[in-house]
């Protein structure tokens, strides 16, 4: 049986999907440090590593791309890739106190957060493996905003675009009645554009992360924000009246 309170929660019928890194925070490069240290000791790579992007690709993707630039074969990757998942927490929770001294919120990301909660459901879509997620929006103080058994995360599948049913099927598991219409991905990349497209989600886009305002109008998002810090823009962005 579900409590009153659950009901209440339940007749929310929207869903909005916060992409983390470049969208909610910026600076968290223990992540990339502990992922690439994991990356080295694992496949045995060399000091020097081919540069690459990050923005926007899910963990597990990053690693495949990166290790296929350095030849390794995908069958190793396949058989390796949860050590590498291991070892790449194990080296990130041993960051713990310089995460906490880089990691930035972005402007209005906390105000926001906190006006939505009551009106949607806030749930995680990112790239990040779930435990990295956690240490970071731990670090950022945010953890509390999200419901993270509706999220969806790199570690649910490799491929971006499979992550809005994914979160989708979550929230009506839990109850709630919220279609792909009613569902917001937010997010700073053309990838988290794309995926909300795969997902039949509407796409928000915010140009706080590595893609400019240009490159990210080109994907053609619903709505394109400079930043999130005016509530009103992004309220209308996302199609909640400030009166609900
Ligand atoms: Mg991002």
């Amino acid at each position: 049986m579900f409590s009153p309170l659950q009901i209440l929660s339940m007749a929310k019928t929207k869903l909005v999907l916060w992409d983390i890194d470049g969208t909610l925070i910026r600076g968290a490069r223990s992540a990339s440090q502990a992922f690439l240290a994991a990356l080295r000791t694992v496949f045995a790579l060399g000091p020097e590593l081919k540069g690459m992007s990050f923005a926007g690709k899910t963990d597990a993707q990053i690693a495949r791309e990166l290790l296929s630039n350095h030849d390794v074969d995908n069958g190793l990757i396949d058989a390796r890739l949860d050590a590498f998942h291991m070892l790449y927490v194990q080296e990130f929770q041993q960051r713990a106190a310089q995460l906490h001294a880089e990691i930035q919120i972005l402007p209005g990301v906390q105000a926001l957060l906190q006006l939505l909660q009551p009106r949607t459901v806030q749930a995680l879509l990112t790239g990040n493996f779930e435990a990295g997620a956690r240490l970071k929006l731990d670090a950022a103080g945010l953890s509390h905003f999200f419901m993270w058994e509706c999220s969806a995360f790199g570690s649910d599948h490799e491929q971006r675009n499979q992550l809005v049913p994914i979160a989708l099927e979550r929230a009506r598991s839990l109850g709630y009645a919220i279609s792909p219409a009613n569902t917001v991905v937010v997010g700073d990349t053309p990838f988290d554009i794309a995926c909300a497209r795969a997902g039949g989600a509407r796409a928000i886009a915010v140009a706080t992360g590595s893609f400019d305002h240009a490159a990210l109008a080109q994907a053609e998002p619903d709505a394109l924000l400079d930043n999130l810090a005016d509530l009103q823009q992004v309220l209308a962005a996302l199609e909640i009246s400030s009166a609900d």
